[in-house]
């Protein structure tokens, strides 16, 4: 940090009043957490230095036999935490693997079907403002009126649009996915079957998430979730799919060009951390945290989607409180507690207004907190939801938790 002091003093400015606000702010972002010291370490590293196109032993450079190491191990750890053959580490971020395997598996205009995005989908999934909404033709799917996805209906929708593809996963979905089940309809209808864990992988390796592994002919996720990883995607299935679709090829040269071997280390480290018992007992203290937020909460009347969850996330229900999401995200982040507004099924605001927030404990259970925590956040954010008079209040309430856990 001295060295970017010196040599750029705004930058330096700017990161260490965001090294303030991490520090200050109760950090409920789903998607967001803390990595260890070993993992920012490896990406602030030379490696950066290197260029690495092709993958270990065939690459379009010379020196690349210390990176071809470190990807090596990055691949083989993988293998391990997943119990799958083929891995590709190189994808620089979630959105990149979930392209290079439909540029992979699709020709465009070909029929395929994600989760709609308002029902917790992601962008990549077929939103007509992403790429994969533009060059295919994506019909959705969603939740039934309870908030649970509507397999029937998928099945239905499958019967009908016949895709080639059927992408599973999601981005603010609190329930267990059932990948045997929309394997089952893949087959039925003759498609293949891409899950996305972006945002349950951790909960997968850690073995408290059924893994898709055995059901996906292609799987992809993010390594900085859950996962607690470097930001950066992978992509994962049996060498066999692999020997038909040639995932190797449609990253790069596909889609992208050097590899970020820098990343790809923090990777390794991060799987290495990954396959420590510690790192099970992390994940179930996760769901501890999930549920007690969740149950904080509703004990306070505040209504959740689904009404409860099942892994790290909740979505809140706000249509039948006096605030947006829009306007919870502002109140709550003056209180210094982070989270996003995010639409909710069948939201009848906009996406930029929207009747909900999504609330994730990955960042906070990192950083040490436990469920009376929870119960003690859910009072603040009760708080502020029911006034936006009680924000400086909360703001107090929130400076005692973060106080009592202070960011290594
Ligand atoms: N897939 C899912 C389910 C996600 O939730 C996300 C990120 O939010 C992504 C893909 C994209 O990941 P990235 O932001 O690394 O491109």
């Amino acid at each position: 940090f001295e060295e970017i002091r010196r040599v750029d003093p705004e930058i330096a400015v700017a990161l260490l009043a965001e090294m303030e606000r991490q520090n200050s702010h109760i950090e409920l972002i789903a998607s967001e957490n803390w990595v260890s010291k070993a993992v920012m370490a490896a990406m602030g590293s030379p490696l950066t230095n290197k260029y690495a196109e092709g993958y270990p032993g065939k690459r379009y450079y010379g020196g690349c036999q210390c990176v071809d190491i470190v990807e090596d191990l990055a691949r083989e750890r993988a293998k391990k935490l997943f119990g799958c053959e083929y891995v590709n580490v190189q994808p620089h971020s979630g959105a990149q693997a979930n392209m290079a395997v439909m540029y992979a598996m699709l020709e465009p205009g070909d029929s395929v079907m994600g989760m709609n995005l308002d029902h917790g989908g992601h962008l990549t999934h077929g939103s007509p403002v992403n790429m994969s909404g533009k060059y295919y033709h994506f019909t959705s799917y969603g939740v039934d009126e309870k908030g649970f996805i509507d397999y029937d209906k998928m099945r239905e929708i499958a019967l009908e649009c016949k895709p080639k593809l059927i992408i599973g996963g999601a981005s603010a979905y609190a329930r267990i996915i059932d990948f045997k089940r929309m394997r089952e309809i893949a087959d039925e209808v003759g498609a293949y079957l891409m899950i996305d864990i972006a945002h349950i992988a951790g909960l997968v390796a850690a073995e408290l998430h059924p893994s898709p592994i055995p059901y996906a002919h292609v799987t992809t996720t993010t390594t900085h979730k859950t996962l607690r990883g470097p930001r950066g995607g992978m992509i994962m299935c049996s060498e066999e799919m692999n020997k038909k679709f040639n995932f190797n090829k449609a990253v790069f040269p596909g889609i992208q060009g050097g590899p970020l071997e820098h990343v790809i280390a923090a990777k390794a480290v991060s799987f290495r951390e990954a396959l420590e018992p510690e790192f099970r007992t992390y994940q179930q203290q996760i769901l501890k945290n999930a549920q007690a937020l969740c149950k904080g909460l509703q004990s306070r009347g505040i209504k959740i989607v689904s009404d409860g969850t099942d892994n790290h996330l909740m979505l809140v229900d706000l249509t039948q409180a006096d605030v947006s999401g829009k306007d919870l995200e502002k109140r709550l982040d003056d209180a210094h507690i982070t989270c996003n507004k995010n639409t909710i099924p069948n939201d009848p605001r906009s996406p930029f207004v929207t009747s909900g927030v999504r609330l994730g404990t990955p960042a906070v259970t990192t950083r040490g907190m436990v469920e009376e925590d929870m119960e003690r956040i859910a009072e603040i954010i009760a708080l502020v939801i029911a006034d936006e008079k009680n924000v400086q209040k909360a703001q107090s309430m929130v400076k005692t938790l973060t106080d009592k856990y202070p960011l290594r």
